[in-house]
């Protein structure tokens, strides 16, 4: 099998990658790994209405997706052992995505125990974080990034303080600033979860530039939309952080350009039909997003300017992985071929219903994309992404 894209001509024969040259500046193709997201939500164990690890891994197989890791906040938390195995034991499937459990930082993700991060990282990924409630007890927050330091693992912040309503600016940057406070005390490492606001990416700009082991991610939506493009009165566009000003999507955007934002994680937080279809005060926090996500990028990043698209390749493979210290693999001669073929033409309508995830609910429905992720190659398999499998 040969394949010419721009970026890459690659020879495979019996799954394996025999050589690869210059490709065709012409073509409308781009090859890249399988995208890498370190956030989302897969709502098994307890929240199978939503979402299933099974629902879910089709949900990121489809959008171009190979390794991802699942927030703790199921039911129970993963903040043990069996929980953590249970999961990974529901997490096998055909299509090689692997999913990479989020382990909780505190017990049930309230209290202010702390879980044996040394016993949950030898089981699992090494990855902490109590995203959807933030640690707000700044001693707690501080023990927290000790004992990651000396366990060698790694917190994920979502950044809120719990004073201020979540539509407030002030509930997220007071919350990044008293963080990247804890982190300059302990000397630890901590990667801020989906940034919104403006006040919160100058912060972290500053913080990386006094040389504070900090990391941060944005979602699709934070650069898509504002709370001016919210069209409907009920929860599809809801999520926390909520969308923001017109001025947090451009400093969003300078943030990707300028690196003070790592990387582009989806946030996928599904829920079921009926309640993201309660009126907004009633709808739980949380929309889709492996589905959409490249696009997204694609269109309102690669094609207004912003990012090259080797910049938002970088945002969704090679900053990810380096961050998750993971090794990218199945684009390289010699090794077993697994990637992602891009069509960069490719334009279409969002349509919730041939999502593969369980919530068909999305704030982008109707929506014209450009570029989408059309195949997955797996060894000597090749995957249409395009075609609707029930
Ligand atoms: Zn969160």
């Amino acid at each position: 099998m040969e394949i010419t894209a721009q970026n890459l001509k690659i020879n495979i024969t019996n799954g394996i990658i025999r050589d690869i040259q210059a490709g065709n500046p012409a073509s409308n193709l781009y090859l890249s790994p399988r995208f890498i997201d370190l956030h989302c939500h897969l709502r098994e164990p307890g929240g199978e209405a939503k979402e299933t690890l099974q629902t879910g891994i089709k949900s990121a197989f489809n959008g171009g997706y190979g390794t991802i890791f699942a927030m703790p906040n199921t039911n129970p938390a993963c903040d043990n052992p069996d929980t953590l195995k249970y999961i990974l034991s529901r997490a096998e499937n055909p299509y090689a995505v692997t999913v990479k459990p989020v382990c909780a930082i505190t017990t049930g993700l309230a209290g202010s125990a702390l879980t044996d991060f040394e016993t949950l990282a030898a089981l699992g990924t090494g990855w902490f974080s109590n995203d959807g409630k933030p640690v707000e007890d700044m001693e707690l927050l501080k023990n927290a990034l000790k004992k990651a330091k000396k366990a060698n693992v790694l917190i994920i912040s979502h950044a809120e303080n719990t004073a201020f309503p979540p539509q407030d600016p002030h509930s997220e940057y007071t919350a990044v600033e008293r963080e990247i406070e804890a982190v300059r005390q302990t000397d630890g490492r901590l990667h801020f979860a989906h940034i919104s606001t403006k006040k919160s990416i100058e912060l972290i700009r500053k913080a990386k530039k006094k040389g504070l082991n900090i990391t941060a991610e944005t979602a699709p939506h934070y650069f898509t939309f504002s709370r001016d493009d919210i069209t409907s009165a009920d929860g599809r566009f809801k999520m926390n952080p909520p969308l923001r000003e017109p001025d947090d999507v451009i400093a969003v955007k300078e943030g990707l350009k300028d690196g003070t934002i790592d990387i582009i994680a989806t946030d996928h937080a599904p829920h079921t039909r009926e309640e993201k279809l309660r009126p907004y005060g009633k709808s739980p926090f949380g929309i889709t997003g492996f589905e959409t996500a490249f696009s997204l990028g694609y269109t309102n990043l690669v094609l207004t300017g912003v990012l090259t698209i080797e910049e938002l390749i970088n945002k969704f493979v090679y900053a990810p992985a380096e961050i998750a210290r993971l090794k990218i693999h199945g684009l390289k001669t010699g090794e077993r071929a697994e990637f992602n073929i891009i069509d960069l033409s490719e334009k279409y309508t969002v349509h919730g219903e041939n999502f593969k995830t369980k919530c068909k609910i999305t704030p982008y429905e109707g929506l014209e994309l450009t570029g989408k992720v059309i195949q997955t190659v797996i060894g000597d398999r090749v995957y249409d992404l395009r075609k609707r499998e029930k």
